[in-house]
C-alpha cells in the first residue's frame, strides 16, 4: 500500500482538451514543493490517465491518485477529493482559482468541515501550519490567511506562482472512490463554444494588451487586437469598454471580470479604476499608455508612456515587427 509523506500537499490538476492537464498544473504542483510533499489527485478518461499522471510526475508530483472520470461533473469530482484526502492525510489542499476549481474546493471544504482560503497568490509556512497570501483590495493591501485547525483548503491564482517543483519519479495509485449520492447540479441544456482564436487564453496567458474606453469604438478596438498579435499576447478589456460593446464580456479584467498575473500587462486607453487594478495588479510588469498624464493607472505602472493610443501603439507595433524582423 502507498504511503504518503507526513507533509504532504494535496493537489488538484484540472485537465484541458486532448486530454492533458491545464497549463496551471506546473504552478500548483511549484507552491505544493515549496511547503511539502505535492500529491496530486488528477480525474479524467480512463485511457488518458496514465499520459496524465505522467505530466504529473514530470511536473513534481511524489504521488499521482487517479481516477477515471468523463467531462468534470462536480459531485464526483467532491467524492474523489475526499476519498483522496482521507487517504493522504494531507496539510493543506491547493487547487486553481478557476471557476470550476472553486466550486470544487467550497463543496469540499463545507463537507470536510476545513477551512477555505480563496484567490491566494502564494503559499509559505509559519510554526503552525501552511498560510496564504492574498492581495486584496485591487491590490492596494497584501493580507495573509490561515486555518485555527485542520488542513485549510486553499484556492490558488492562476498565473501568480512563479517556482516550480523538480521532476519526481513515477508513483501513480488507482483511487477507490465511495459514489455520495450527494444532488447534482441538473444540466438542462449544454453549448459547447468553440474558440478559433489563435490568441492564448487571457487567463492564463503570460502577455496581456487591454483596451479601454479609450479606444473610442469597436472598430478602433483593433489596435488592441494588432499589438497583441505582434506580443503573442491575449486580448482582455475594462468594463467599459465591454459596456459599449467593443468587445465580448468574456474579455473584461478586473474585479466583475477575470484576475489576470501575466508576466506583462499593456493597458491602452484605461483609466487604471481600482476595480479594474484589482483583476492585474500582480502583473509583473505593467505597461500603460493614456493622453491624460494623472490617469490613476501610471501609480501602479513600471512603465508609461503619457499620449494618443493611435500615434503611440503604430509607432510601437512597427518597432516591434523591426526588432522582429532583425
Ligand atoms: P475610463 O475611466 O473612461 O477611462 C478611459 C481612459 O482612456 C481615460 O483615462 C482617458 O484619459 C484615456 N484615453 C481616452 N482617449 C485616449 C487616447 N486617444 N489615447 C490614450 N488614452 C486615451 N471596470 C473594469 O475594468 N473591470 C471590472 O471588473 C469592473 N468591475 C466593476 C464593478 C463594480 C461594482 C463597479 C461599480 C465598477 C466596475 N468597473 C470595472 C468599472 C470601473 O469603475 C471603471 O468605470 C472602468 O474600469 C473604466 O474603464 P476605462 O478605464 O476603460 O474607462
Amino acid at each position: 500500500m502507498t504511503t504518503f509523506a507526513a507533509d504532504s500537499i494535496l493537489v488538484v490538476l484540472e485537465t484541458a482538451p486532448g486530454p492533458v492537464l491545464s497549463k496551471n498544473h506546473g504552478e500548483l504542483l511549484g507552491a505544493a514543493a515549496g511547503v511539502g510533499t505535492p500529491v496530486a489527485l488528477v480525474a479524467g478518461p480512463a485511457d488518458s490517465l496514465g499520459s496524465l499522471a505522467a505530466q504529473a510526475s514530470a511536473s513534481g508530483a511524489a504521488a499521482v491518485l487517479t481516477v477515471a472520470l468523463e467531462g468534470r461533473p462536480v459531485v464526483p469530482l467532491v467524492d474523489a477529493l475526499q476519498a483522496a484526502a482521507t487517504l493522504v492525510q494531507p496539510q493543506a489542499v491547493l487547487v486553481a482559482h478557476t471557476e470550476s476549481s472553486r466550486d470544487i474546493a467550497a463543496r469540499f471544504a463545507v463537507r470536510s468541515r476545513a477551512s477555505l482560503s480563496v484567490d491566494a497568490v502564494g503559499v509559505f509556512r509559519d510554526e503552525l501550519g501552511v498560510v496564504a497570501s492574498h492581495s486584496i483590495y485591487g491590490g492596494g493591501f497584501s493580507t495573509t490567511s490561515t486555518a485555527t485547525f485542520g488542513a485549510p483548503v486553499i484556492t490558488v491564482r492562476v498565473g501568480s506562482i512563479e517556482a516550480r517543483a523538480a521532476a519526481q519519479s513515477e508513483n501513480i495509485t488507482a483511487l477507490d472512490v465511495a459514489a455520495s449520492g450527494k444532488p447534482e447540479v441538473e444540466v438542462t441544456d449544454l453549448k459547447t463554444l468553440e474558440s478559433t482564436s489563435a490568441r492564448p487564453e487571457l487567463r492564463s496567458a503570460k502577455r496581456v494588451v487591454s483596451g479601454g474606453r479609450g479606444l473610442g469604438n469597436a472598430e478602433q478596438f483593433v489596435l488592441v487586437e494588432q499589438l497583441a498579435d505582434v506580443l503573442g499576447a491575449a486580448v482582455g478589456a475594462s468594463r467599459a469598454a465591454v459596456d459599449a460593446g467593443f468587445v465580448p464580456h468574456a474579455a473584461q479584467v478586473g474585479q466583475t471580470g477575470v484576475s489576470v498575473s501575466p508576466q506583462l500587462y499593456v493597458a491602452l486607453g484605461i483609466s487604471g479604476a481600482i476595480q479594474h487594478k484589482a483583476g492585474m495588479q500582480t502583473a509583473k510588469t505593467i505597461v500603460a499608455i493614456n493622453k491624460d498624464a494623472d490617469a490613476p493607472i501610471f501609480d501602479i505602472a513600471d512603465f508609461g508612456v503619457v499620449g494618443d493610443v493611435f500615434k503611440v501603439v503604430p509607432q510601437l507595433i512597427a518597432a516591434l515587427e523591426t526588432a522582429k524582423d532583425r
